[in-house]
Formats: C-alpha cells, structure tokens, sequence
C-alpha cells in the first residue's frame, strides 16, 4: 500500500523508485495530509503566520543571500524578495477565510429542488521547483498559494543561487513541521529523483526547455501542473509617449536584477519618429541610474554563474551603441543597447536574460504586431502608447502571458491579477487568489432534494419522455 502510494507503480516507463531518498519524506508528509490536519482555516492562519514570521528573523540572511548571489542591493531585495512576499502572506491572511467558503452558484430549473456549491479542496502533496534569479519570491510565492490553500509541499530551491537556498532550508527547518513542508536542495540529480515520485500537484518555475522534461514526468503520473516559463518579452514603443517616463520605465525594468528577470523587456520594437529620441532619453537615464561608470553602482546586479555570463557577453554583437563593457573577474556587463537589430541576430534567437537593450525600429504598429505573431508566444507584452485606436489594436492581435501598458514588470506583482504564461511561456498562474486557486481542486458538489423525482429520465423510455427531455434541455437548464 505505502508504495502504491509512494511510486509510479503503474508507469511501464517509470521505474519503481525503491531506494528513492527522498520517498520517505513525501510518505510522511502524504500520511499527514490524510490525516486532514492541514485543511483547518486555523492551520493554514498559524502556517502564514509562520512564514511571516520565519521572513522578519531571517530578513537579514536573505539579504546577505541574495547579495551573495546575485549582488542585489537591500532596496531591490526588499522591493522584488522579501517586502513584496510580506505584503503577499499578509493579503492571504486577510483574505483565506473568504476565499476558503464554498462559492454558491446556481442551480438550473431541472435540477431544482436542489443547491450547488463549489468546494475548495487541496489537492495534496505538491512538489515546487524554483529558478535562481528570484530565489525567494518564486520560491516562496508559489508556496504560498500552496499553502493557503492547504497542501504539504516540499520545496527545491535551484541550486544555482546556494546561498539563498541555504537559507531558504534553514527558514522552513526552523518554522515547519517537514511533514508540512520541507527543502530538499541540490540540482538536477536530485529533482529527477524527486520527479520520480508521485505528486498532487507539480508547480515548476524556470526554462522552457527543463519545462518539457517536468511535463513529461507531470503526465507519467497525471499530475496537474503549473509551468511557469520564460521568453521573449517584446516592448512596442509607439510614438505618442511621455519620453521621459517611459524611458524610466524600461531601464528599470530592463535592468533590475541586472536583466535577469523573467518578465524584464527582452527586446524594443520601437516607431521610427520617435526612436532617436528614445535612445537619448535611454542612455540618460542609465547615465542617472548607474553613474558614468555602472560597474561601480552599488545598485547594479551581477550576472549569476560564468557560464550565463559567457552567453550574454557572447550575445553583444553589432551596432552597440551605448555600454557593451564585460569583466569576467566580476561577472560585471554593462547596461547595453544594440541598434539597427536583424530579426536574424544572435541576440534575438534566445530569451536575453541579461543587460542588454536590443532596438528594432517599425514604422506601422501592424509590422509590430505581425514581428510578435511570428514567434512564441511571450510571458509578457509591454506597449507605450496614449493612443487608445493602438492599445486595443495589439491587445485584441497578439497573444501574451499578460500585458502592461505604459510600465513594465509591474502586472505581475499585483496580488489582484493572475501571473503566468501561454503556450511556450507556460501554463496556469498564480498570486493572491489565483495561487489559492491554482492549488485547490474545484470540487463541484450539487445536493438534490428526495422530492419531486422526474421519471422522465429512466429507462424505460419512450417518445413522449424523449419530447420531455427535449423540452427540459432547451427551457430549464
Ligand atoms: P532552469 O529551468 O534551468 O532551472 C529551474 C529549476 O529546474 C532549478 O531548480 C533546477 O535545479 C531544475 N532543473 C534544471 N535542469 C533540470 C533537469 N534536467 N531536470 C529536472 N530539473 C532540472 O531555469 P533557471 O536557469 O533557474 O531560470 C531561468 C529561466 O526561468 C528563464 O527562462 C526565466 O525566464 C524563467 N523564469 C520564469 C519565471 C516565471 O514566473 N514565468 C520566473 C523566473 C524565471
């Protein structure tokens, strides 16, 4: 029974995982969620608490983390990790009650006397793989809609960002029971072991290629699963803007986490009327971020591990018009814009994930929107624009994980909006409420009175029960 419950027994492609070091762990945490301790609104609350509290004591750790592994400054650790997950445990704590009550819907006519509601059930036991460029908030984020909404989890941070993930075990050994939820850290030798097992549910964050391989093993088992992805997020900048504010914008969002971010704009599709003046405004304003020399910005990220740092330095080719300077010592690049972009060039064959800036210049917002139509759809859409004809154009023909308009990353930090991808970007969302959802199972549940029994509706039948059914299907339902 106990590996029934542990293993893919049923999966000819699956090898039973005996010997599997991590099956005890999930056995534990999969007996404790049968028990239904973790389903109480009382439970999740002290669990939230928990975490709040487990973020203040280790407030100073996860900045040193986060330094460690990324150079973050305290001010982006605070407004992109740490403070944002806060306020986020803090609006579940708010709203977990709500959220938790069965919602009513209707009940049709030819159902009636009856009631209908839809249960929030959790699914179980899930597993949460994260990325290293926000090590804490897609860590964390994702566990806390899972969470709220009553699972066990066990938690793998990416190996990539150690320091964070050090301390990430530390906060859940210090602040859980791990028959709640635990860490299991290491890379890929360890999560093909944890994908081994079976899950409730599979939330993973990270590369569209790695997103494959954990759908593959998602389906082995049909486990339901989120895939949050990345890509090449595209930025149409028309030319009726505030030239200033936008500029502001998309250095900020461009290079925060020194371009490191799922959701950063990965490429310009720019007006040609406005383009010039653009590129001014640019160069200015990374000038007033960073300082006539970048690398010595206390504010300005490093890129994680050499090997991202030799793809990015690999992809500054061309016409570079403004930084482009890299030094290996500190895997330090430069702010970066690149002019005059083939569709063809290096730069715009992969998703960025770097400080550089590629310009593509259009002269109708149709060649825009056929340039994005012609490749994968995107995590996110940035436009700049106060041309209402404009916006309405690229919302309603194109296809994007989500969209701001005249800002950039800020939609996905609104715990009111769902966060996630389509297609090659990924599936299912998350944040606030969409996270409680996502790990929730929507339980239908339709109770019917014993009164009023339509005969109709059994065997044996005939023509007039046939012309009742007929008539029920178009009028009371
Ligand atoms: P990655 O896919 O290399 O790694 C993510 C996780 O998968 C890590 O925990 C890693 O240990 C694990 N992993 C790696 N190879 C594996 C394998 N062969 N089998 C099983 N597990 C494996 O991603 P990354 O480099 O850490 O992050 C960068 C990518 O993540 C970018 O593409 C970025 O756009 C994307 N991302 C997406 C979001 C989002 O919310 N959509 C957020 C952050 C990052």
């Amino acid at each position: 029974m106990t590996q029934d419950i542990e293993t893919v027994e049923s999966q000819p492609q699956q090898p039973v995982s005996s010997g599997n070091p991590f099956a005890e762990i999930v056995r534990k945490q999969r007996d404790f969620f049968n028990s239904g301790a973790s389903k109480s609104a009382e439970f999740r609350i002290k669990q939230l608490k928990n975490l709040k509290e487990a973020f203040h004591k280790h407030h100073e750790n996860l900045e040193k983390a986060l330094y460690e592994d990324l150079r973050k400054s305290k001010t982006e650790a605070f407004a992109t990790e740490i403070g944002i997950m806060i306020a986020e445990i803090e609006h579940n704590m708010k709203n977990i009650r709500k959220w938790m009550q069965p919602k009513k819907v209707k009940t049709p006519l030819f159902f009636m006397p009856g009631k209908s509601r839809i249960h929030y059930e959790p699914f179980g036991v899930s597993l949460i793989i994260s990325p290293w460029n926000y090590p804490v908030k897609n860590l964390f984020g994702p566990v806390l809609g899972a969470m709220t909404a009553g699972n066990c989890s066990v938690l793998k941070p990416s190996e990539v960002s150690p320091y964070t993930s050090a301390v990430a075990k530390k906060m859940v050994d210090e602040f859980f029971d791990p028959e709640f939820m635990t860490v299991v850290e290491g890379g890929v030798p360890e999560t093909s072991e944890l994908l081994k097992l079976k899950w409730d549910y599979i939330f993973f964050t990270g590369g569209t290629e790695i997103g494959r391989i954990i759908y593959q093993a998602a389906a082995k088992q049909l486990a339901p699963c989120t895939l949050e992805l990345g890509g090449k997020s595209p930025t149409i900048v028309d030319k009726d803007i505030n030239l200033d504010v936008t500029a502001k914008r998309l250095c900020w969002g461009k290079f925060v986490n020194a371009g490191q971010t799922c959701v950063a704009p990965d490429y310009l599709l720019v007006h040609k009327d406005i383009k010039q003046k653009l590129i001014e405004k640019l160069k200015e304003t990374i000038n007033e971020f960073y300082g006539e020399n970048p690398a010595e910005s206390p504010d300005l990220g490093r890129i994680i591990s050499d090997r991202h740092y030799n793809r990015i330095k690999n992809l500054i080719d061309g016409d570079v018009i403004f930084g482009g300077q890299c030094d290996e010592s500190q895997r330090y690049i430069a702010p970066t814009i690149i002019d005059n972009v083939s569709p063809d060039a290096k730069v715009m064959q992969q998703e960025i994930f770097g400080p550089i800036l590629p310009i593509i210049e259009y002269e109708n917002v149709d060649e825009a929107i056929a340039f994005i139509n012609d490749r994968e759809k995107p995590l996110a859409l940035y436009l700049f624009s106060n041309n209402e004809n404009v916006r309405r154009k690229i919302i309603d023909n194109t296809s994007s994980g989500g969209v701001c308009i005249n800002e950039t990353i800020m939609h996905m930090a609104s715990p009111e909006m769902p966060f996630g991808g389509v297609g090659n970007s990924g599936m299912g969302a998350y944040n606030g409420r969409f996270g409680f959802d996502t790990f929730s199972h929507k339980k239908p549940v339709m109770t019917r009175s014993f009164l009023f029994d339509v005969k109709q509706k059994y065997a044996p039948f005939n023509a007039k029960k046939l012309n009742f059914v007929k008539f029920a299907l178009k009028r009371l339902i």
